[in-house]
């Protein structure tokens, strides 16, 4: 049996998304057949085209009703039109010289999405041309993507297709209805890829990996084109969102466009579905039309140390491009360089933050492999891939493993550069961080989520904000960027505490401790243990039924609610500050 596994787009362009790398190596180290796409990366190689922005500009010009942007975007096509080749070209890695000409502010038409001259030069200096013109190669792709969405598919981002419909699914009926529609220009271009590498591979089964809700529709909609084109071709979907949303399905109508759903860490369930053994895990509709949930509680799993060493066979012809959006050197980690990205430990070791999907097997289940085994797996894909940056994409990688890996690195005379996940804890010692960066790291992230006493010990994150800031400032002394990422609208937060969590972040920022950081507004999930009891951290459910299709969020109350809009607001526009260097004489309570 031959499988294919497809990310479907729309997902990050810069790098592969590990899911498929990592079952088509374990697939194949079991002696099985497998093959891997990106669709979504060989989407929008295919769609910023010359040829595809001469159709695009052709159907917009018949509009009757554009906003005067997009009037003005029209005007400019002939600009559009022959610079993003270059654009792509360049973004991909593959001709620098155009860095130059890129970087002048000149050379582009004007936008408002465009910075000045001085902020240019305060972000990347009078050298760095390279990530000064990636930066408006970015933000020119951004407005060419919002003329898209305006004027030609309504679903269409830079880095995500059809999420705000996916975003919240409690049914499946307005996802069915936007798939009954006919193929937008867009859809087209991905079916046309898809069904030459269908026609080229031959699969027996074909996997879509869905990570996030972002990737849906997409694979939907390739689903429904094999089920219409190749209706003996088995069809299978797994991946982060149907883990975490897709747990309580009962609406049967999602098996329209798939013969199975498979939870959790998909190696087993797959190599069973495969071979023929007991399935575990899995979902499929009966002959009657009910759902059939086989061995959904099944607690077996291939070990970590079994899991075989992710695969990039097939990817790396792929133009993946850079893409800096914002200046903030730490935020560009996750959108500029082609990083490998693989595991050090499978789960969480602390397990125990209450807002944390802590009941499910990826932050559940901590398991390690020997620290040998994880660098022979990083020798085997630098030799595969050619690139030397990892990204550790571990939920938090435990300081003993990491100075385990640090020795090893050292140990072998590896010259590599990585970055991952970890919790500031006060193992990160001067030497331990000084170690790391020898061997390598060069920027780690974190929870600092809020910076209170009182609710960290709420959210049960065994940190206090004096071990997090020493492990910060041993991480600066090394000369590792860290990003922070933060909370707020955690039950019973008051807003003075919600004022105190930044001046405790502006304090960090200013000392040079965190170079960037994210504030996320909380979600109760039903996975987490503030979702499952919810008096422990003082909010109580609001009752609502269980949703046919997606569910994850739970609507809850708590005393002290704020205008968490209001605060949100706020939060960002001083932390966006900070990050830029400024603001951090004003008080902070003036941000609100
Ligand atoms: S939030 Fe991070 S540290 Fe806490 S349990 Fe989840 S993965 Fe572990």
């Amino acid at each position: 049996m031959k499988i294919l596994l497809v990310t479907p787009p729309l997902t990050q362009l810069n790098t592969p998304y590990p899911a498929t790398c990592h079952l088509m190596g374990f697939l194949r180290s079991k002696g099985l057949e497998a093959d891997q796409m990106d669709l979504s990366i060989e989407l929008i190689q295919a769609l910023f085209t010359r040829a595809k922005l001469e159709e695009i500009f052709q159907m917009a010009a018949s509009h009757t009703h554009l906003s005067k942007q997009n009037k003005i975007t029209l005007q400019q096509s002939n600009f559009f039109l022959r610079t993003i080749e270059p654009v792509m070209r360049f973004l991909g890695g593959k001709d620098s010289s155009l860095a130059q000409r890129f970087s002048e502010l000149d050379f582009w038409p004007q936008s408002k999405r465009f910075p000045s001259d001085e902020d240019l030069e305060w972000a990347f200096g009078l050298l760095g041309n390279h990530d000064r013109a990636t930066h408006l190669c970015t933000l020119f792709l951004k407005d060419l993507c919002d003329f898209i969405q305006q004027t030609t598919d309504a679903h269409f981002e830079l880095i995500r297709y059809a999420e705000s419909l996916c975003l919240r699914l409690p049914e499946f009926d307005p996802l069915q209805a936007e798939l009954q529609k006919p193929h937008s220009l867009i859809d087209k271009l991905m079916l046309d890829i898809f069904e030459k590498r269908v026609n080229e591979c031959k699969p027996d089964m074909v996997c879509f990996s869905i990570p996030f809700p972002g990737n849906l529709y997409s694979g939907l909609r390739c689903a429904q084109w094999l089920r219409d084109k190749h209706p003996t071709i088995k069809i299978a979907l797994g991946g982060g969102y149907v883990n975490t949303e897709l747990r309580s399905l009962s609406d049967p109508t999602i098996f329209d466009y798939t013969d199975y759903i498979l939870y959790d860490d998909g190696e087993l369930p797959l190599l069973r579905l495969i071979t023929g053994g007991e399935m575990i895990r899995t979902l499929y509709r009966s002959e009657e039309g009910e759902i059939v949930r086989v061995n959904f509680n099944s607690k077996e799993n291939m070990p970590f140390s079994e899991i075989g060493t992710p695969d990039y066979d097939g990817l790396l012809q792929n133009n993946y491009i850079n893409l800096i959006e914002l200046t903030n050197p730490m935020h560009a980690l996750w959108s500029n360089g082609r990083w490998n990205k693989m595991m050090l430990a499978h789960g969480c070791y602390w397990g125990k933050c209450t807002f944390c999907d802590g009941s499910l097997d990826y932050i559940h289940r901590f398991e390690q492999a020997p620290i040998g085994l994880i660098v022979d797996r990083m020798e085997t894909i630098m030799q595969q891939t050619g690139q030397s940056g990892f990204h550790f994409v571990d939920e938090a990688a435990p300081p003993a493993l990491l100075r385990k890996l640090a020795e090893e690195i050292m140990r072998r005379k590896l010259t590599v550069s990585y970055w991952t996940n970890v919790r500031f804890e006060k193992s990160f010692s001067p030497e331990l961080c000084y170690l790391m960066a020898q061997s390598g790291c060069i920027a780690i992230s974190g929870g600092l989520e809020v910076a209170s006493p009182r609710i960290l010990q709420l959210i049960n994150k065994g940190i206090t904000i004096e071990t997090a800031r020493e492990s910060m400032k041993n991480f600066a002394d090394a000369g590792i960027m860290t990003h922070a990422y933060l909370m707020y609208g955690f039950p019973t937060e008051t807003a003075q505490e919600t004022i105190d969590s930044l001046e405790v972040v502006r304090g960090l920022f200013e000392e040079g401790y965190i170079q960037s950081a994210f504030w996320h507004r909380y979600a109760m999930t039903m996975h987490s243990p503030s979702g499952l009891h919810p008096e422990c951290v003082g909010a109580k459910h609001i009752p609502i039924e269980t949703s046919p299709f997606a569910n994850n969020e739970i609507p809850f109350s708590t005393p002290h609610e704020i205008d968490l809009e209001y605060y949100g607001k706020g939060l960002n526009l001083a932390t966006y500050n900070y990050m830029q260097g400024a603001g951090y004489d004003k008080k902070v309570k003036d941000w609100f």
